[in-house]
């Protein structure tokens, strides 16, 4: 039996009753990080061989414990924080194990998208993951251009180092008025939810260095009807704007192309006429 086993996001009380149940009794246990782990452990009196699996050696592990599964062993996933396979590591042998005919077992708890989402009072009936945007700014923007039309709520992951710079990126491509929310530090002393749009959060982080530390979960509104439908003209000519200051005409095009789902030429003419230096063209 191979589980899948959530661990607190910050507060050790968030532990489950049968996380450590499971902890405590199977033969091994696959940690992302094996020191923050046996801290973990540590805590609640548990006493189990730990091996490492993460991002780097995920590919030869798997293989290994695939082998102590197919023996007759149990074994547990756990990531530093959370929900093993949420932006963290265990796809691979989630999938292997499945394919190997391992019965995978979850053990459900703590997940910071879902923390978030329960108390940032945006639309919750609907909602898109995105894990973290490319670190890469042209890339953040031409991710974030993609995004412009999604109508559900948008769940974003971000690490303090990029938070103001993506902040400023979504201002750029969504504009100030988009309903927002930061999460931060959830669950843990310094839990923090700011702001109702993207301006109020951008001005927040923006003049208080402290509200950029820490683990953030970032929430969008989706865009509303008239900004997928009425408006999408203009809001065509404003992505274009924003793209072309960072990507070839080319890209650019194809990204609106995309997201606007307007025709190609059109939206090249229009690329033509917005491009920032008129002797390039
Ligand atoms: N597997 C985890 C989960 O279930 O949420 C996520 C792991 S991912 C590597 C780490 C990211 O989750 C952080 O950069 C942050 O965006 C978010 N996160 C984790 N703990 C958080 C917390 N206590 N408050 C806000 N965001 C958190």
């Amino acid at each position: 039996m191979l589980y899948v086993v959530a661990t607190p996001i910050g507060n050790l009380g968030d532990i489950t009753q049968r996380a450590v149940e499971v902890l405590r009794g199977v033969d091994l246990i696959a940690a992302e990080d094996t020191r923050r782990c046996r801290q973990l452990l540590a805590h609640f009196g548990i006493a189990c061989p730990v091996t490492a699996y993460h991002d780097h050696n995920e590919t030869q592990r798997s293989a290994g414990l695939l082998r102590t599964l197919r023996d007759g062993g149990s074994v547990a996933l756990v990531s530093d924080a959370g929900t093993p396979l949420i932006s963290d590591p265990g796809f691979r042998l989630v999938r292997e194990a499945r394919e190997a005919g391992i019965r995978v077992v979850a053990v459900p708890g703590p997940c910071a998208a879902v923390a978030a989402l329960s108390v940032a009072g945006l639309p919750t009936d609907r909602f898109v993951f995105e894990g973290f945007l490319p670190a890469r700014r042209a890339a953040r923007q031409a991710r974030l251009g993609e995004l412009l039309a999604e109508s559900r709520t948008l769940v974003i992951y971000e690490s303090p180092r990029r938070v103001l710079e993506t902040l400023r990126d979504v201002a750029q491509v969504f504009g100030g008025a988009r309903p927002c929310t930061l999460a931060r530090e959830l669950t843990k002393l310094h839990e923090t939810l700011l702001g109702a749009n993207v301006a109020e959060v951008l001005a927040a982080v923006e003049s208080d260095p402290e509200q950029q530390l820490g683990e953030i979960v970032l929430l969008l509104g989706g865009a509303a009807e008239r900004e997928r439908t009425g408006d999408a003209v203009a809001s065509l000519d404003t992505m274009l704007a924003v793209l072309l200051e960072h990507l070839p005409l080319s890209e650019a095009v194809a990204c609106v192309t995309r997201i606007s789902g307007r025709p190609r030429n059109e939206v090249y003419r229009a690329a033509l006429a917005a491009r920032p230096d008129p002797v390039a063209r």
